[in-house]
C-alpha cells in the first residue's frame, strides 16, 4: 500500500524538460532541465524556466548548465540538486521522502541507471525505481501495453530518440539513438554558419526549429520563411538574415533520416506477428520532437505504416511514469 501521508511521485527526467507527476494529482511541475550556478561558489542561482532564460546570456561568474546530456546524467551533483528543487516544488515544500518512479532511456547501462536512482535518493526519495522511457511513453500515449498485441512508440526528446515495440507488458525490441532535438538544433546552427556566415545560439536555433522546422523538403516549400538575428562571422557585428523553411529542412535531413533508420531497424527485428500488429495500429510518436512539422508523414512514407502524433506528446512519458506508480508494490518485491 502507499505510505500514509506520503505522496508517491513519478519523474520524467528529460534532457530538455523535467516533469513531476504527483500520485492523485497528475503533472504538477514541468520545467526545462537547466540549472544556473555561480561558477566561483557553486551556489545555485536559479533552476528550470528562470535558468533557461539565462542560457547564452550569462556573465562570467554565472553558468547555465544542462546537467542531462543524451538522455543520461552528465553532471551528477547538479542533477541531484535540480531534482531536489523540482521535488520540493511539486510537493509544496513537504518533501516527506516519497517513493519515486523515474524514467531512463532504453538501453542505458546499469551504471547510468544506478546514477539516476542515487540522484533521486540524494534529492530526497525514500526509494527510487526506474522505468524505461519508451514503455512509459506508450502508457502515457494510451497504447494497450498489457495486451497480446504489438504497439510501436517512438519518443523523440532533446537528447535521445527511443524506439520500441511493446507487447504483453514488456519491451520486445528497442533502439535508443543519440539523435533528437538537440542534434537538430546543432544542425541548424552549423547550416546557418556554413551558408550565411552567421553565428546563432542554441536558443535561437531551437526557436527556428519550432517555428520553421519541417521534416519534408516538399512541404517546407509551402511555408513562409523568417528573419533571424545573430553575429556576422566576417564583421563580428550583429546581423539579420532571411531564411526559408527549405533551408531548415535541408539542415535537419540527416537527423530525420537517422530517426527513420532506427525505426526501420526496430521493425525489422520484430516478429512477423508484431510487425503485422504495428501495420494495423500504426506507430505513435511522443516527445517534443514529435511536433516537428511533417515528421509523421515522412516516417509513414518511409516505413509504409500509418503514423500518429500522441495527444500532448511532451507529457506522455510523465503520465506513463506516474501511472506506473500503481505497480510500485509489484516492483518493490523484486
Ligand atoms: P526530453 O524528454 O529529452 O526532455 P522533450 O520530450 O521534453 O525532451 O522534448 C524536448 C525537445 O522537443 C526539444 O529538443 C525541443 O526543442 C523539441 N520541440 C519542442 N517543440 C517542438 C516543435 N514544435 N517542433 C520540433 N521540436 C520541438
Ligand atoms: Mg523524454
Amino acid at each position: 500500500m502507499l505510505g500514509l501521508g506520503t505522496k508517491n511521485i513519478g519523474i520524467d527526467l528529460g534532457t530538455a524538460n523535467t516533469l513531476v507527476y504527483v500520485d492523485g494529482k497528475g503533472i504538477v511541475t514541468n520545467e526545462p532541465s537547466v540549472v544556473a550556478k555561480n561558477t566561483q561558489t557553486g551556489e545555485i542561482i536559479a533552476v528550470g524556466e528562470e535558468a533557461r532564460a539565462m542560457i547564452g546570456r550569462t556573465p562570467a561568474d554565472i553558468d547555465a548548465i544542462r546537467p542531462m546530456k543524451d538522455g543520461v546524467i552528465a553532471d551528477y551533483d547538479t542533477t541531484a540538486a535540480m531534482l531536489k528543487y523540482f521535488m520540493n516544488k511539486a510537493l509544496g515544500g513537504k518533501n516527506n521522502h516519497p517513493l519515486v518512479m523515474i524514467c531512463v532511456p532504453s538501453g542505458v547501462t546499469e551504471v547510468e541507471k544506478r546514477a539516476v536512482i542515487d540522484a533521486a535518493k540524494v534529492a530526497g526519495a525514500k526509494e527510487a525505481y526506474v522505468i524505461e522511457e519508451p514503455y512509459a511513453a506508450a502508457i502515457g500515449a494510451g497504447l494497450p501495453v498489457m495486451d497480446p498485441t504489438g504497439s510501436m512508440v517512438v519518443d523523440i526528446g532533446g537528447g535521445t530518440t527511443d524506439v520500441a515495440t511493446i507487447s504483453l507488458g514488456g519491451i520486445v525490441s528497442s533502439r535508443s539513438i543519440r539523435m533528437a532535438g538537440d542534434k537538430i538544433d546543432e544542425a541548424v546552427i552549423a547550416y546557418i554558419r556554413a551558408n550565411f556566415n552567421l553565428l546563432i545560439g542554441e536558443r535561437t536555433a531551437e526557436e527556428i526549429k519550432i517555428q520553421l522546422g519541417c521534416a519534408s523538403i516538399e512541404e517546407a516549400k509551402k511555408l513562409d520563411g523568417m528573419t533571424i538575428r545573430g553575429r556576422d562571422l566576417l564583421t563580428g557585428l550583429p546581423k539579420t538574415q532571411d531564411i526559408t523553411a527549405v533551408d531548415v529542412a535541408n539542415a535537419i535531413q540527416e537527423t530525420v533520416q537517422a530517426i527513420i533508420e532506427a525505426i526501420k531497424d526496430t521493425l525489422e527485428e520484430t516478429s512477423p506477428e508484431i510487425a503485422a500488429d504495428v501495420i494495423d495500429h500504426g506507430i505513435v510518436l511522443t516527445g517534443g520532437g514529435a511536433q516537428l512539422k511533417s515528421l509523421d508523414s515522412v516516417i509513414s512514407d518511409a516505413t509504409k505504416v500509418p503514423v500518429f502524433v500522441a495527444q500532448d506528446p511532451l507529457e506522455c512519458v510523465a503520465i506513463g511514469t506516474g501511472e506506473s506508480l500503481k505497480n510500485i508494490d509489484v516492483l518493490k518485491k523484486h
